[in-house]
């Protein structure tokens, strides 16, 4: 029996005019393909995330003959000499702490303890030799980005890192922002997950020898920057002051201003370039009037033991929280107009636990008690928190406390002075923004710095005039919701003093926004996997406002859930 092709019936496609089908045609796929151009225009403007693709590749058309100086050897001073090593014959990297230049200082530290007399407390100390960095031994955390810039940095960096102890743990599961459970997305599709976890006394070391074993074009030199020569729109020479006194001058290619609160880079040059004064808000500053306390113990096997005994419950209602895979147990964000206690409690490193605590206006606990008085003031902390103080009893006397107070955030805004400075001029890490600790972005603002000044150099000759300014335009884009994200956050405290020609008002659109969002976490995963983007640094922040999470806000407005 021949086969019959013919549609039954109620399958007969209708008749369509053929120009409708043909536009259909070709706009359905167009919007797609606009959508993708977009996204990825976005994502390289924004992030960094594009430019980590070409770290540690060589330069095309090899090594440019000059000298890059770096004025600074900190975080923001090696990575960015780490970048500068494929792009120039030489780097100089100055730095005027002398233990840096220590084999101790390219090593895991064996600090001593000492004892501080406190105003509620006798408590131990870590007897730390970075004099420059006061919050050498506070807690430090890092989201994703400075491990995948680790990895293209330095080959085998995984193993080197756990070698030291560090651990390479999935970024925390049990995060609350004010008794809202922040959920792990349920799919990340491409988005890179995990991060380093180990404290900021250790990783400095760890860059530090890295560099130094793997970019022999690197040189450390022992002295304080005191000067830029300038010749017509370039830094010629950085002088610098040796550490006998006399005076040295290193002709320049480029120098980098990575050194930190001291922000060298405007001193220098508003001595040099008086237009700088004529910039409106060239520099913002405001006092978040935060402080934190960082409360270190040991994690012994028997503290391993009772931990995983106390089956602590995800958040996200997704079963136990794996004690043995996970650093973080526990990061309680408060909204600042309900609570003002931050409570973070973490693996530090492969043997040691850390409660960090603080906040606005906060009282710094320096002993297990006074911890533990100071979490049950805090809202919305679950009772296994309070186990784990239990836990650590019995080595309580072991404890080292840090205390550090932060009053002052700033933002200097090079990118709206390119016309005025030296084209191969850049500056980077806190030396230009430097935000409130409370959200642990400090390191990854320096590898932003240090990304963006590769992708840079891989488009644009050194010699362009362009090369200083396309630099700062980039940074700014890539850095400013750093610095208005936490700084709208913070306003919500009245004790906060907002910036010049801003009120506490200021950023109240940011703050309702995230009231709107934060319920609708649990019930849309997009928005769950957007934060955890957003929070890494790996997703442009306009991808907030997709059309799926503005829907979960509308709902939101329409059908308030029920507070925590
Ligand atoms: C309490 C506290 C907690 C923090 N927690 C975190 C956290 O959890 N996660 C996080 O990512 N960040 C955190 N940060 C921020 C982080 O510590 C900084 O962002 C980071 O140190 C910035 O690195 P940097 O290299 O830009 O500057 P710095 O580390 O300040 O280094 C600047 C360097 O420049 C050198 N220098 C100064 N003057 C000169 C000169 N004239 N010539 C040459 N060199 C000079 C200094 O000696 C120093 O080595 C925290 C900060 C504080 C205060």
């Amino acid at each position: 029996m021949p086969l019959d092709l013919s549609f039954p019936d109620n399958l007969r496609v209708p008749d369509v005019e053929p120009r409708i089908v043909a536009a259909v045609a070709l706009v359905v796929p167009s919007y797609i393909v606009a959508r993708k151009l977009l996204r990825r225009y976005l994502v390289s403007k924004y992030t960094i995330v594009t430019d980590l693709d070409s770290i540690a590749t060589p330069r095309k058309k090899g090594k440019h003959a000059g000298t890059a100086v770096i004025c600074g050897g900190s975080f923001a001073g090696l990575f960015t000499a780490r970048v500068c090593a494929d792009h120039f014959e030489r780097v100089i990297v100055v730095e005027p702490e002398a233990w840096t230049f220590t084999d101790e200082a390219k090593a895991l530290p064996a600090f001593s303890t000492r004892e501080v007399k406190g105003d509620t407390a006798v408590y131990n100390t870590i007897a730390h030799k970075r004099s420059r960095i006061y919050q050498y031994t506070a807690i430090h955390v890092y989201q994703a980005p400075l491990l995948l810039f680790a990895r293209k940095a330095f080959a085998g960096f995984d193993a080197i890192a756990r070698s030291w102890g560090f651990l390479i743990a999935p970024s925390a599961k049990n995060v609350s922002f004010s008794g809202y459970a922040v959920p792990e997305p349920k799919r990340f599709g491409t988005t890179p997950q995990g991060a380093l976890f180990g404290p900021r006394r250790d990783l400095e070391p760890l860059t530090r020898k890295l560099l130094s074993d793997t970019c022999p074009n690197v040189e450390f030199l022992y002295g304080t920057v005191d000067g830029f020569q300038l010749n017509k729109n370039a830094v010629e020479a950085v002088t610098v002051r040796l550490a006998d006194g006399s005076a040295t001058s290193l002709e320049c290619a480029i120098v980098a201003d990575c050194t930190g609160v001291s922000s060298l880079g405007l001193k220098l040059l508003s001595r040099l370039l008086p237009s700088l004064g004529n910039i409106p808000n060239l520099r913002e500053e405001y006092n978040p009037n935060t402080a934190y306390s960082t409360l270190e113990f040991p994690a012994t096997p028997k503290f391993n033991e009772g931990l995983r005994a106390l089956n602590i419950p995800r958040l996200d209602g997704r079963g136990p929280l794996d004690t043995d895979k996970e650093a973080a147990f526990f990061v309680y964000n408060p909204d600042p107009e309900i609570d003002f206690h931050f409570i973070a409690l973490i693996r530090s490193n492969s043997d040691h636990i850390v409660f960090c605590m603080g906040g606005w206006d906060s009282d710094l606990p320096v002993t297990l008690d006074e911890a533990r008085a100071f979490t049950k003031e805090a809202k919305f902390i679950p009772d296994w928190v309070f186990k784990i103080f239990d836990l650590l009893e019995p080595v309580a006397d072991q404890a080292v406390a840090v205390q550090s107070r932060t009053s002052a955030c700033w933002k200097i805004r090079f990118e709206n002075a390119g016309k005025i400075l030296p084209r191969n001029f850049v500056s980077m890490g806190d030396a230009t923004m430097r935000v409130n600790p409370r959200f642990g972005q400090g390191v990854n603002k320096s590898v932003i710095g240090a990304v963006t000044l590769d992708g840079v150099l891989r488009r644009i000759p050194v010699n362009s005039k362009s090369l200083g300014p396309t630099f700062f335009n980039r940074l700014a884009a890539r850095t400013n919701n750093i610095w208005d994200s936490s700084k709208h956050a913070d306003y919500g405290h009245p004790s906060v003093t907002p910036a010049a020609g801003e009120t506490n008002q200021t950023g109240w659109f940011a703050r309702w926004f995230r009231s709107k969002l934060l319920p609708s976490l649990s019930r849309n995963d997009t928005a769950a996997l957007t934060l955890y983007e957003l929070t890494h640094f790996l997703a442009p922040p306009t991808d907030i406002f997709s059309p799926s999470i503005l829907a979960s806000v509308l709902r939101e407005i329409v059908w308030p859930s029920p507070k925590p």
